[in-house]
């Protein structure tokens, strides 16, 4: 697969995998674009207890904390971090049947960036990703050095995608209290995932779109609740104050948890 051990060889074949049953990461303004082209976007909260601030030279942390806002727990200081993800069962609804994108010049940044990785605490692993093994064959062009992308074209566009990452940070803290969800996973452990009405969603993101470009925007205060499918962590978060229920869905079934190890609640 690779003419060393630190070279990628990756060339696309159009197979389409990576178009099917998709959350696909979304950027505030990519989010408003694929609503008002008829998609659905869901929104999947994580958060983190932030008792102090990491170093400055603690990288993972920091990039969490960019990509963040701050909020409380019941009397534990936290970190949420909302994701807005272009969701589909099955193929998405751009795809064509030659499998080409229908929405070429739209697409969002993580569909021009793939295989790539946004995260730079992620490596880029071939056996993480859908593409098929001749994707990845030495014939193809060297994409990925000792760790570096080498088409400089994607290595901006995922510097632009962190970018918008962390500028989105203060607006998702708006949509979401807009729309008064405040259930997270713990981070790392899964996600607590809503689906606003799509209308209520580009309304809501339209607003604080509209709102930060006026203006800077207001803080917002809130408070959440930590849901968990592990007995340990629930229980763990509560010996330090913070909210937490292994309730994994609401009554009126506003969001459901993805967690990812079987519940033992
Ligand atoms: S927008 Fe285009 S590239 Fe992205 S998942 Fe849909 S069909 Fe694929
Ligand atoms: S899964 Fe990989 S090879 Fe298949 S279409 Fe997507 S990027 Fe191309």
């Amino acid at each position: 697969m690779n003419d060393t051990a630190e070279t990628l060889h990756f060339s696309c074949t159009l197979c389409g995998k990576c178009c099917h049953d998709l959350k696909l990461p979304l950027s505030v303004s990519e989010s408003i674009s694929w609503l008002r082209r008829g998609g659905v976007v869901q929104v999947l909260t994580e958060a983190m207890p932030w008792p102090v601030e990491p170093p400055a030279d603690d990288g993972p942390a920091q990039h969490k904390r960019r990509r963040s806002f701050a909020a409380t727990s019941g009397n534990q200081p936290i970190r949420v971090i909302v994701t807005l993800a272009a969701s589909f069962d099955g193929p998405c609804p751009h795809l064509r049947d030659d499998m080409r994108c229908g929405a070429y010049e739209a697409r969002p940044r993580v569909c021009r960036i793939y295989p790539a990785e946004v995260n730079p605490y992620v490596k880029l692993m071939p056996a993480g990703k859908a593409c098929p093994p001749q994707a990845w064959t030495e014939q193809h062009p060297a994409f990925e050095r000792a760790g570096r992308i080498l088409d400089d074209q994607t290595v901006e566009i995922i510097r632009q995608s962190r970018d918008a990452d962390a500028q989105d940070a203060s607006l998702k803290e708006r949509f979401v209290a807009l729309l008064g969800y405040t259930k997270a996973a713990l981070s790392n452990e899964g996600f607590a995932v809503y689906t606003p009405q799509p209308a209520a969603a580009r309304e809501a993101l339209e607003a604080v779109a509209a709102q930060a470009s006026r203006s800077s925007l207001d803080r917002v205060s809130s408070d959440w609740t930590f849901v968990s499918n592990q007995r340990d962590t629930i229980e763990a978060l509560v010996s330090i104050e913070a909210r937490a229920t292994a309730d994994t869905k609401d009554d009126d079934g506003a969001f459901r948890y993805l967690g990812w190890r079987a519940s033992n609640t």
